[in-house]
């Protein structure tokens, strides 16, 4: 048995979110992550995933304003033309996913998805400071319905509202096959694994209550169930990705790990336990 790389592991003492003056020292190259998946963000902090779905781009997340020109450089470096965004899909409505949506929406007139209920945040805070990551103006035009898949090209994208991190925090699932040798992979992205909202004092935070934290944990446990073959974290940390790179920027099956889901989601799960000992008694400190 080899070694497990692509677990959970804790954020970088200063994140590129804090640091966008110094893309040099958080910079990470692109890579291939699916047959035709590629994180395009440029940075070691949030990923940026780009589908190619044969009709047309898809991206999920976009990142930074300062990590912006990476995306498009990255996009133009694999062959695509930015221009060809269709859809943004965002996993959350907080600055550090979407603060690159303006400048991808002035290049390409993409639809910009994301959850009713971050809708509502978005509009909340939009024009506030929070955390050091200000959320820089963008419209949505889309919103999620998990009984309706988004389909676009040879892309089937199933949604799942998943929150704790933030209310409308959305996850998604989609196969992506290889047609030189037929198989086919079942991917997944999770859209909201930092804990420290789901903690007593900071639920009001994210207008949350308790119960946000607990069905974190259920979602959690359910969805670590799910056979995942590549997982693609919202933030590389979250699986030790940009520790774990391949050398062959372009061999994607490097990332093919079916416990790497599983064990984040389990790791995330237990985490927000900790956190509430009364209702789960096996982390009650003796
Ligand atoms: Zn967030």
């Amino acid at each position: 048995m080899s070694e497990k790389k692509f677990k959970y592991v804790n954020p970088k003492p200063v994140r590129f979110g804090q640091a966008t003056d110094r893309i040099s020292e958080h910079s990470v190259p692109l890579y291939r992550c699916g047959p035709h998946v590629w994180n395009v963000g440029g940075q070691d902090d949030v990923a940026v995933y780009l589908l190619d779905t044969g009709e047309g781009l898809i991206l999920i997340d976009t990142g930074y304003t300062e990590s912006v020109f990476l995306v498009v450089h990255n996009i133009w470096k694999l062959g695509f033309n930015p221009e060809n965004i269709k859809k943004i899909l965002l996993t959350h409505y907080h600055g550090d996913h979407v603060n690159g949506v303006a400048s991808l929406v002035h290049i390409s007139h993409a639809e910009v998805w994301l959850s009713k209920e971050d809708e509502r945040m978005h509009q909340l805070y939009c024009r506030a400071d929070r955390h050091g990551i200000h959320t820089a103006p963008y419209q949505v035009t889309n919103f999620y319905d998990d009984n309706t898949p988004i389909v676009l090209g040879r892309f089937t994208i199933e949604t799942k509202l998943t929150p704790g991190h933030a209310p409308g925090c959305t996850s998604f699932f989609f196969e992506d096959t290889d047609e030189e040798t037929g198989k086919t992979y079942r991917c997944a992205v999770h859209g909201g694994l930092g804990i420290a909202y789901m903690r007593p004092d900071m639920l009001a935070n994210q207008d949350q209550t308790e119960e946000a934290a607990h069905r974190f944990v259920k979602d959690c446990l359910e969805l670590a169930e799910r056979p995942v073959d590549i997982n693609m974290p919202s933030h590389l940390n979250q699986a030790d990705i940009d520790n774990n790179l391949p050398e062959d920027l372009n061999d994607y099956t490097w990332f093919v790990a079916d416990y790497s889901w599983h064990d984040m989601l389990l790791n995330r799960a237990e985490a927000v336990k900790r956190f509430w000992p009364d209702r789960y008694p096996e982390y009650q400190k003796n």
